[in-house]
């Protein structure tokens, strides 16, 4: 079974604390050569590998001219400020020098480091403000999945983490739906659970920025995904791709690729 779609699809890779420079760019020739003719045949389609912040630059090197022929880098965090004493810190111009796309709030971020949506919402609009696709997390606990609040945590969340959008790049950001009791726990969401909150998340999105960007947004499931089950997920209409942790640091991000190619023909 196929989807006809209109936005294109994104896999972003978050390989989270896995893979220093060396290991990085041996992971990344590992991939390379499947990874490329997959992409490179299929417009519809965008793969962002997101290793860490160190080792950008090996993977950089590795993936060449088939940059930006479907195949990008991403960082994991950045700071919101241009410059100057905020040690241990990543500026957004520097980290737009190597990529195209910033994950921001993950929800690992938040739990350990403290990220409120407010904080997420100034790096929102400062990787904006310097050409970055952001790629911002939402999603609820478990606790509050099972006493039935995940609409509420989600409304919050998107209220405060993606307020204030300039309008002319209200497009160019995209969501990750991240339930978080299903993050590396090997039990993703179900399809139609996942849809409907996402589907939720594209309502509240045009009643901030109205019905042609509701449209116009990428919202990706995350948590738990693999080659698996990625088919099924991306047949819900409303689902445009995956944020993927585990199995992004495995060749399966490759089959992941594939499966989601397969359904968007
Ligand atoms: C994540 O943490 O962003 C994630 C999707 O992890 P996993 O795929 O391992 O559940």
């Amino acid at each position: 079974m196929t989807t006809t779609r209109t936005r294109t699809a994104i896999i972003a890779g978050n390989w989270k604390m896995n893979y220093g420079p060396t290991q990085a760019a041996s992971f990344a020739w590992e991939i390379m050569p499947d990874l490329a003719p997959l992409i490179a045949a299929h417009p519809l389609i965008l793969s962002i590998l997101c290793p860490p912040a160190i080792s950008l630059v090996a993977v950089y090197s590795v993936m060449g001219e088939r940059y930006h022929q479907g195949i990008e880098l991403g960082a994991q965090n950045m700071y919101f400020e241009e410059k100057g004493a905020f040690t241990g810190e990543l500026a957004p111009s520097m980290v737009r020098e190597l990529c195209t796309t910033v994950i921001l709030g993950h929800s690992e971020r938040r739990a350990y480091f403290g990220e409120s949506d407010e904080l997420v919402n100034k790096k929102t609009l400062a990787a904006l403000h310097h050409g970055l696709r952001p790629i911002v997390c939402i999603g609820e606990h478990l606790d509050q999945y099972e006493a039935g609040q995940t609409r509420e945590v989600i409304h919050h969340q998107s209220k405060h983490s993606l307020d204030n959008l300039p309008p002319a790049q209200v497009k160019e950001v995209v969501i990750a739906y991240e339930p978080i009791w299903a993050i590396g726990t090997g039990k993703a969401a179900t399809v139609e659970g996942a849809g409907e909150v996402i589907n939720y998340i594209r309502q509240l999105f045009g009643e901030m920025y109205g019905d042609d960007a509701a449209q116009a947004v990428r919202i990706l499931y995350g948590c738990s995904v693999t080659s698996a089950n990625i088919g099924e997920f991306m047949l819900h209409p409303d689902i445009d791709g995956a944020l993927v942790g585990g199995a992004s640091i495995k060749p399966d991000f490759v089959e992941i690729v594939r499966k989601t190619i397969e359904t968007i023909e």
